[in-house]
């Protein structure tokens, strides 16, 4: 964060689609700093139902005994299961259930004043997310790899979906290798 000039202390709400590890196992460094750096200030994570349980769990993997006597009372933290809508630090968002895995994968639409942002997590490219997109104005999704995909979205069908939206901006994440045209530089900053 910091070499791409983001506050960690800026950040009062973490969204997060679904538990798997690889969208999930970044937060206790994040946890950390706002513990001892930025000091006491509330931290908002909204995601699928039973957040609560599944991140207590993953500080108490991090940190071991350590977590409840020394880090809990100094972590101000709320957990909110996502609703179909709701609001959260004065922004509106919708959920879509998106096809992912055998739990899903939330997809959310957040709403910046007029502007709206769809971020898509994981997916299959099935007809929720063409609804998650539809009519935003900047979309982050995830475009695995060319080809078979398991449980994700092809470099082809993302493509494809691109062309099914042509007002939107799309910024696809979540490559395991190679690289395309257009590819942002590791850490370079995009301007939406
Ligand atoms: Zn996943
Ligand atoms: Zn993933």
């Amino acid at each position: 964060m910091h070499r791409v000039g983001i506050e960690p202390k800026d950040i009062d709400v973490v969204f997060l689609t679904h538990f798997h590890g690889d969208h999930t196992l970044g937060l206790p460094p994040f946890v950390l700093h706002r513990i001892f750096v930025d000091k006491p200030r509330q931290l908002t994570f909204v995601g699928p139902d039973g957040v609560a349980g599944r991140l207590e769990s993953l500080w108490e993997v991090s940190w071991g005994v350590d977590w409840k006597s020394v880090m809990l009372p100094r972590f101000k933290a709320r957990y909110v299961d996502a609703r179909p809508s709701g609001q959260v630090a004065g922004h509106r968002y919708e959920t879509v259930k998106l096809d992912h895995g055998t739990t899903g994968c939330n997809g959310y639409r957040i709403h910046f004043g007029d502007v709206v942002l769809a971020y898509s997590g994981d997916t299959e490219p099935t007809a929720p997310l063409d609804r998650l997109v539809d009519g935003a104005d900047v979309a982050i999704v995830e475009a695995t790899g060319p080809g078979d995909v398991f449980s994700h979205m092809s470099w082809e069908a993302a493509a494809a979906l691109r062309k099914r939206h042509p007002q939107t901006r799309f910024i696809f994440n979540h490559l395991y290798s190679g690289s395309v045209k257009g590819a942002a530089r590791d850490l370079q900053v995009v301007e939406v």
